[in-house]
């Protein structure tokens, strides 16, 4: 599982069919992972792997790899998925969009009372209710309802 979602993968995919551009690819710094990638055209780019930077990109390769970056990810035998932003990885997009949302502690905010039709809140409650929530109106009480018929 690499944590792509679908749209992204398939643009990973046609960036793979872009490759063909890509002549050979050379390792000329493998510390800094940089490499010189030879195009098809008799040009050579400068892929800086290790910053993420490619010259056929004037910014920094924040997004998806570029063809250059796929042919030298391919040449080292890397995991393409590692050079995707974290953004594209479902995982993430689950933790943004899905978040578990938990309720905010009110300070002496008033609110309505459904049951009893009044305001309740603000200076009127002591110090200890207003860090508290209020309790849900109109909750039912678990269990079974009490029998009418006591004997
Ligand atoms: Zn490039």
């Amino acid at each position: 599982m690499n944590g792509v979602r679908e749209r992204i993968e398939q643009r990973i995919a046609d960036t793979y069919k872009q490759m063909g551009c890509v002549a050979a690819v050379e390792c000329y710094n493998m510390l800094l992972g940089e490499y010189s990638v030879l195009l098809t055209n008799r040009r050579k780019l400068v892929m800086k792997l290790g910053s993420q930077t490619c010259i056929c990109r004037k910014k920094k390769m924040t997004r998806l790899p570029c063809c250059h970056a796929l042919a030298v990810i391919t040449k080292a035998n890397l995991w393409v998925y590692h050079f995707v932003h974290p953004m594209y990885k479902a995982d993430t997009q689950r933790r943004i969009y899905n978040q578990v949302v938990y309720p905010m502690e009110m300070h002496d905010i008033a609110t309505v009372d459904d049951r009893a039709g009044r305001v309740v809140g603000g200076d009127e409650l002591d110090d200890d209710y207003k860090r508290c929530n209020l309790p849900l109106c109109n909750r039912r009480q678990s269990g079974r309802p009490p029998s009418k018929h006591k004997e």
